[in-house]
Order: structure tokens, then sequence, then C-alpha cells
């Protein structure tokens, strides 16, 4: 038996999982050999799993080091509950637990320990550390190091030293984010100069997550509908502003949702408690700026939608990469609009940053309308933009109900001479009314109604007037004036665009409209992997009243009693003693003794008494 297939039965036999993950096993198989690695790999591909599975299989102490303070102790009760030995110090760790811990450390019994950089480079603790010997140094959002990255830590620089202190022990990096600049930064700082990690970088493809986007006509409803097949699932929804995510919690409440909101400006009692809520229990939608999410690590979130545009395609990534981390299909959905736009390009204006920052900013902001207005697959352009070459997912909302540009150069005209005649100060609302002809009383008292382009749309409803003046905007032929009124006015491009030195491609109008859009999107749930017959979906859900019971008595989350792929291959499989459950994903020998029992239980008496439909 190879060292890879030791790894293999110890997943199987302490986590229950059939397989690894792609990449997983690359990954494992060199920390294993005792390399030095580096590894690149999307979130939810199962990073940690890279150093559990051999702190299981190997002899010694992995110390593993986050930034992630308030994840610590998620992540121990993890371990414990598939009966792996570990624990955290930290600065929010007691006293006696630490006195506990370095008992256990000495024992020699402890297999991972999780600290916090700034912790783990204390005197007392490097010196306890080089007592009890340490085998394996995982460091965990490796990114950190960096200056390049997105979340630089100072501290995270002085790791390289606690390495040397520890005998230049093994060590291991992980990050799900990282561009070239990024990688040779940590290469360079957290490894011996003469000794460099094998390094390996992983897709960022993540195929369980379906991508949608539709242009911002009604956010509430759009999102109510969207929301209206996945009552009882988890799922965040990000928002603009703090007022935002508490209006649309109190929408989505009365609507019967389990909406809490989360943002920066709520209290810290209630902010941990909506947290906690989320992370625990079933079926929580947090409606959030995006202050929420770093560190949260629930596997079942089910959906993700994005009330406002996103700042830029790197913080999109990272906030739908929240969904799906369990593998089981989950579902986005992000919506644009004009003002959405307007509003991210005038804050980079404003901002006091330096000229070569703020084109940065401009171009990661334009990637993210271009991504919004695209015409091709999402998750190939998605892809593009990581590097990463693929071909068309057939399941995103382009790829599914697609759309094939047609030539509006003559409707773009159309507005841009609007804009032109009416003086390049009013805003998009005004513009459409007066190409579409429609005379209201400011219109008829600026004397507009008397223009040549009054009515020259009359033939498409204003909404199809909004939608291609928004495609000029994305495109960059119109721009906003800096009066802060939301006056509107032709830029150079679009100039070229109304004397016809340049034509446009449009979406067809009308836009296919957000509702039949939804219907020909998928039904709750048609993908594969998760259609339950409708027995099997009432069982499932029995058994998540089950899990959801254990949980509170337990006061950890639903999640880990069982996560939502094991409740389902039961419900399918219907193991009623525990052999049986033996074969279920996700069924260790820990969590079978712990639940086992209780479960072929309700199972078996779901099967004598079925519910009356
Ligand atoms: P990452 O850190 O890459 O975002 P995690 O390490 O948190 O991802 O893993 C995400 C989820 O996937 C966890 O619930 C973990 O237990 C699960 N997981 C990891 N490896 C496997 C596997 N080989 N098979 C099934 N589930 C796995
Ligand atoms: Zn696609």
């Amino acid at each position: 038996m190879t060292r890879l297939d030791e790894a293999r039965a110890a997943l199987k036999k302490t986590f229950g999982y059939e397989d690894f993950r792609p990449g997983q096993d690359e990954v494992i198989g060199a920390v294993l050999d005792g390399a030095d690695v580096f590894a690149v790999m999307p979130t939810g591909s199962g990073k940690s799993m890279t150093y559990q599975l051999p702190a299981l299989v190997d002899p010694g102490l992995t110390v593993v080091v986050s930034p992630l303070i308030a994840l610590m102790h998620d992540q121990v009760q993890q371990m414990r509950s598939v009966g792996i030995q570990a624990a955290t110090l930290n600065s929010t760790v007691a006293e006696t637990e630490s006195r506990e811990t370095w008992r256990t450390l000495r024992s020699g019994d402890l297999r991972l320990l999780f600290v916090s950089p700034e912790r783990l480079l204390m005197d007392g603790c490097m010196d306890a550390l080089r007592g009890a010997g340490v085998r394996r140094l995982a460091v965990d959002e490796a990114h950190c190091v960096s200056q390049w990255g997105h979340d630089f830590r100072p501290e995270y620089r002085e790791i390289a030293r606690a390495r040397t202190a520890l005998g230049n022990v093994q060590t291991v990096a992980l990050t799900a984010t990282a561009d070239a600049a990024t990688r040779a930064e940590i290469a360079e700082r957290l490894f011996p100069q003469d000794r460099p990690p094998r390094i390996f970088v992983h897709s960022f493809d993540r195929p369980n997550i379906r991508l949608t986007f539709q242009p911002k006509d009604n956010p509430a409803r759009q999102i109510e509908r969207f929301l209206k097949h996945r009552r009882s699932e988890s799922g965040i929804i990000y928002c603009s502003s703090r007022k935002r995510t508490e209006q649309l919690a109190e929408t989505l409440r009365k609507d019967g949702f389990d909406a809490l909101p989360y943002h920066a400006g709520l209290d810290q009692g209630t902010r941990m408690r909506n947290q906690d809520r989320f992370l625990q229990e079933d079926g929580v939608v947090m409606t959030a700026t995006v202050a929420f999410g770093m560190g949260i690590n629930k596997p079942d979130v089910r959906f993700v939608c994005h009330a406002d545009m996103p700042n830029n395609v790197e913080g999109y990534y990272q906030e739908i990469g929240r969904a799906g981390r369990d593998g089981l299909p989950a579902d986005t959905l992000t919506l644009y609009g004009l003002d959405d736009m307007a509003l991210r390009r005038r804050q980079i204006d404003e901002k006091e940053i330096s000229d070569d920052r703020r084109r940065v900013e401009r171009r990661k902001l334009e990637a993210m309308i271009t991504l919004c207005e695209g015409a091709a697959c999402r998750r190939q352009s998605l892809l593009a933009y990581f590097g990463e070459a693929s071909g068309a997912c057939g399941r995103c909302d382009l790829c599914r109900g697609g759309v094939t540009l047609v030539d509006g150069t003559v409707s773009a005209q159309k507005i841009l001479s609007a804009i032109v005649r009416t003086g390049q100060r009013f805003g998009a609302a005004y513009i459409c009314d007066v190409v579409h002809g429609k005379e209201s009383d400011q219109i008829r008292r600026n004397g507009h109604a008397s223009l040549k382009t009054f009515g020259v749309g009359a033939d498409k409803p204003v909404a199809a007037w909004r939608a291609i003046l928004r495609q000029l905007f994305a495109a960059g032929a119109i721009a906003e004036n800096a009066d802060g009124y939301g006056g509107l006015s032709m830029t150079e491009k679009g100039e070229a665009i109304l004397y016809g030195r340049e034509p446009v491609q449009l979406r067809p109008d009308p836009e296919p409209k957000a509702e039949t859009r939804e219907r020909r999107r998928a039904a709750p749930r048609e993908d594969g992997e998760i259609a339950l017959s409708e027995t099997d979906e009432a069982l499932f859900q029995h058994l998540r009243g089950l899990r959801a019971t254990l949980a509170r008595a337990e006061g950890i989350a639903a999640f880990m009693v069982f996560p939502d792929r094991t409740l389902i291959e039961m419900a399918r499989q219907k193991p009623v003693d525990l052999w049986a459950l033996r074969t279920v994903h996700g069924v260790g020998e820990r969590k079978r003794e712990a639940y086992g029992e209780k479960f072929v239980a309700a199972i078996a008496e779901f099967l004598a008494h079925p519910p009356v439909a």
C-alpha cells in the first residue's frame, strides 16, 4: 500500500469520503513525500484536506497558521467531530484552555494546532513548540504574505523566521487567490531560498456553481422570484449599502424567508448572533455587505445573489465562491444596472489614490461591466479573466438562453443624438422619454417636445431604450457629468458612433424579460445530483429536522453533524442499519458511532409510517 493509498483509506475511514477531489491527490502525495509545497486551489476544492490527511497518517504535530482567528474554533470543532485531536492557540483562548492545550501537546497526542501568526511568534510559544517537536507547518491563506495580494498581513512576513527556528520544518502553503506576482512573492517569502517548493496551481473552475446575470429592473422582485424555489436553503445576498441589507431582509421576512442582515454598522452582539444563526442553522438567508463572508466556511451555502453589481471580478468570484463548497449544485444571480456602473465609476474618480492605482481600479471595474454585458458564456469569460482557457459551460444564462448581438448602430445614434440635442445635461430617464416621445411636463417646459429626435423611437417601449442606453454607457460611449446631478454626455467613442465611423453591437430588443428567463432557468432540483423524488425529498427534510435537533443539543453547526450531501444520500439509499450506513458519503467511523443509530432509526420509522401525502 502506497502512502497515498493509506491517505485514501483514512479519507474514507475518518471523513467518510469515497475519493479525493481533483488535485488533492497530487498535493497530498507531495506532502507525504516530505516536499515543501505551495498549492493554489480554488475555494471549496478541499485545501484543508491537504494538511489534515497527512497529519492523520503521519506521526507528529502539524502547526496550522491562519489569519482567521474567528474560524479556528470551528476548525478545531470540525476536527474533533471526526475524532482528530486538535486545538487552537490565539488571543481569544482562555488561559485554562491554553494550559490544557500545552499539556496534550507535550503528551504527544495532538495532531493539529491552529495558531495565529502573532501567537506563533511569541517566544514562549516557539520554545514550547521546539520542545514538543513540530513535524510540519501549514500556512493557510498564504497570499496574506504578499503586498500584491488583496489582504496583506505584515505578521505573515515573520512566518519564515518561525520555520527556520523550528529547524526548517516541512512547509505547506495554501491559497485560493494568487496571480503571478503574488505567487512569486509567496514562494520567495515563505520558503528557504535554496529549497524552492513544489508548486501546484489548480483550475479556478467551479463547475457546480451556475452563473446568471440580469439587468436590474426591480431588484427586490427579481430576488424574490429567484428565491421562490429555494425556501429552506441557505444563501447570501450581497448588497452595496447597509441600509439595503436591512430593507431587503425585512422584505424577505414578510415573504416568509428566514432573512437576517449583516453589516459592519450593526452592534457586535447582533452581528455575531446573525452570523451564528447563518452558520449553525438550515435555511437562513443573509442579506449582507461584503463585510460578510471572509472565513465563512459553511459548506452548504446553496446560492449567492448580488443585488447590486460587484466592484470587480476578483470580488465577484470570491463572493460567489462561497456557494457550493460541498460540491453540490449551487446557484448565483447577479443584478447590474446603469446606476451601479455610474456610481462605481464616480467612486473611483473621487478616491484619493495614486493615478496608477486609479488606472488599475478602472480597468478592474471595466472588466466587471464587460462580464455583465457579455454575450458569450459567463464561465468562459470569467475563467479567461483569470488566464484560463475553457469551453462554453452550457449552464449559464447565456449558454441556456443566450443572446446573439445585433447591429444597434441606428438605435445608438437616436440615443446619442437626443443627448446632444438636449444639451448633454439630462439623465437616463429623461433621454429615454425624449427618444420614445413621452411628453412629460418637464420635456414640454424645456421645449424638447419639438426636437427632431423627439419620438424617433416611438416603435420601442421606454424599457428597451433604457437597456440600449445602459449598454452604451457600459461600452463607454456615454459618460456621466462630473456635476453630481447624473446628467449624461457623449464621449469621443459616442461621437464616432453618432457620425457612423464606428458600428455598435447590442443585445436584441426587447431584452429577454427577466421573467421569461427565470422560467427558462432551472426548476429547483433539476440537477442530476440533487434531484430527489417526492418521497425522498420528504425523507430528506425529515432527516434535516433530526440533524437540527442534534446540532442544537450539542451547540454545533448543522453541517458538522452531517453535510447535506450525506442526508441526500441517506434519503436515496435508505439505510436501516449501521452496516448499510457505512457506504454513505460523509459517514466516517466517529460519526457513525455518534449519530448512526439515530439516523437509521429515523429512516426505519419514516419507512414504516410514511407521511400521508
Ligand atoms: P477550501 O479550504 O479549499 O475552500 P475546505 O478545505 O474547507 O475547502 O473543504 C470544503 C469542504 O469539502 C469541506 O466540507 C470538506 O470536508 C469537504 N471535502 C474535502 N475533501 C473532500 C473529498 N475528497 N470528498 C468530499 N468532500 C471533501
Ligand atoms: Zn456558459
